[in-house]
């Protein structure tokens, strides 16, 4: 087993103390949402003789844990995985079955929002055809931007935002909002001038093509599958605040509600910049320069019945409206799950009581009398991602990497961190990479 240096005082929690009384481990991890779980997972798997510890206050899976609520089971939002995505096969990696659930069910009365009005959605050629959302003209300049958005070169296209691209393209008018909307609903971010186009138009792709999965059990089930499978590899989970983390002497100590603990790697998956650089002694100075958090206002019902419209997509407005269940397993026998979603711009500031009541008319466009809702829960900012990859800073290349360059041994996870995807593709694809590092270093540590 790997042991961590002991530094030359005789302080009560020093790391020859904190051995002493089972307080020293190779990897301690902040956080048990799906990144921290990863990470810990990974260290476990990749050191086999190494103790890792994951601490945190509330049951795990942060943000993917979901709430039952009379017989149905709301994600906190909207989740969607990624089929055949980083994370997706980081899950399947660590031996998660991410197949139970199903895709969006564009093909039954799937509709877009223009002007107020309804059309059919264009899901796919026949719908395209008929639908009265664009004329015939704007059909050609959609299939156009389409071809483009397939054809971009994603990586060299990180330094412009998506409304740049979007204006050499020559795109205008509500084929341009159309092309924004894909954009919208495949990374839940309503900033076209500020989001870079490279990730943006990555992700407008993996969304059309292969697309999401709907999970039956919610993402719930990814957070307990997790959780068993941190057990079988001797990760050990403890209900803890972590207050600070003093990574200046040879070992880490990490001060968490009167334990010091001392570490070799600390993972810090603890949700965003901000809660991280709380825990550092200094917030890193690139950090400044972060685009805030993404945010949206979510509306989420368990309906008798299923909506005669089950997909609604705001054209003009950044509004959406999705039943989760059926196709996924979240509702009682002849019951629906519905998520209705508004993307908040940056800087939004309108009322939760407007954006609650705007939320319940998609519901009605969807076909949902108000008699028909059992439970409703609205959610009126919930933070979807910790940044949004901007094109002045160069993109994914811009967010903070996993390794923080005057702290050896400190290591990022999350969906701001890391060069790789968005939302819960870049908090695996971190945690993978910050679970790989932390094995090999404390495999390498002195011995004491
Ligand atoms: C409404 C909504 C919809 C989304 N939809 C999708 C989607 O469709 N597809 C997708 O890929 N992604 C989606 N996401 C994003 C995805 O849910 C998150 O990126 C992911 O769950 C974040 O995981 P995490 O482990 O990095 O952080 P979190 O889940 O935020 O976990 C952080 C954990 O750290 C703990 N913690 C914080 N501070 C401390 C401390 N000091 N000490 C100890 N513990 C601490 C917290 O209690 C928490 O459990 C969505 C997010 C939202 C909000």
């Amino acid at each position: 087993m790997s042991q961590t240096t002991d530094p030359p005082n005789g302080e009560a929690d020093s790391p020859a103390a904190a051995a002493r009384d089972g307080r020293a481990v190779s990897t301690l991890v902040v956080g048990a949402g799906i990144g921290g779980l990863l990470a810990a997972i990974t260290a476990a798997e990749r050191d086999p003789g190494g103790r890792v510890v994951v601490l945190d206050p509330h049951p795990p899976g942060g943000r993917a844990r979901c709430d039952h609520r009379g017989g149905f089971l709301f994600n906190r939002g909207p989740r969607g995985l990624y089929v055949d995505g980083p994370a997706d096969r980081a899950l399947t990696g660590v031996g998660v079955d991410t197949t139970q659930g199903g895709p969006p069910q564009l093909d039954r009365g799937a509709l877009a929002l223009l002007g107020g009005r309804t059309h059919r959605f264009p899901s796919g050629p026949a719908a395209s055809l008929r639908t009265t959302l664009l004329t015939a003209r704007q059909k050609l300049e959609v299939a156009r931007a389409m071809a483009a958005l397939w054809r971009a070169d994603t990586a060299s296209t990180d330094g412009r935002s998506l409304s740049a691209w979007l204006d050499e393209l020559g795109v205008d008018g509500v084929p341009r909002q159309f092309i924004e909307a894909l954009v919208r609903v495949a990374t839940y971010a309503h900033a076209p001038d500020t989001f870079a186009a490279g990730p943006a138009l990555a992700n407008a792709r993996a969304g059309t093509r292969p697309g999401v999965r709907y999970l039956d059990g919610g993402w719930q089930s990814l957070v307990d599958q997790l959780v068993a499978i941190a057990a079988r590899r001797g990760v050990e989970i403890v209900v803890s605040t972590v207050q600070r983390i003093d990574p200046t002497g040879g070992s880490i100590r990490v001060e968490a509600e009167g334990t010091t603990w001392s570490a070799a790697n600390v993972v810090v998956a603890a949700g965003g910049p901000d809660a991280a650089a709380a825990l550092l002694p200094a917030r890193p100075d690139s950090w400044d320069r972060l685009a805030p958090p993404v945010t949206a206002a979510c509306l989420e019902l368990g309906i008798r019945g299923v909506p005669a419209h089950r997909f609604l997509l705001g054209i003009d407005e950044p509004l959406y409206g999705s039943t989760h269940a059926p196709p996924a397993d979240l509702a009682p026998e002849g019951h629906s799950v519905v998520h209705l979603m508004r993307y908040q711009p940056p800087g939004d500031e309108q009322p939760a009581s407007e954006q609650r009541d705007r939320l319940r008319e998609v519901a009605t466009l969807m076909g949902i009398s108000a008699g028909a809702i059992v439970e409703e829960r609205f959610l009126a900012r919930m933070v979807v991602a910790g940044t949004l990859p901007h094109p002045d800073t160069g993109g994914l290349a811009g967010r903070p990497p996993v390794t923080i360059a005057e702290h050896p041994g400190v290591l990022l996870v999350g969906d701001w961190v890391g060069p790789t995807g968005l939302l819960l593709d870049a908090v695996a694809a971190s945690a993978t990479e910050a679970g790989r590092l932390a094995a090999e270093r404390s495999a390498t540590m002195v011995t004491a």
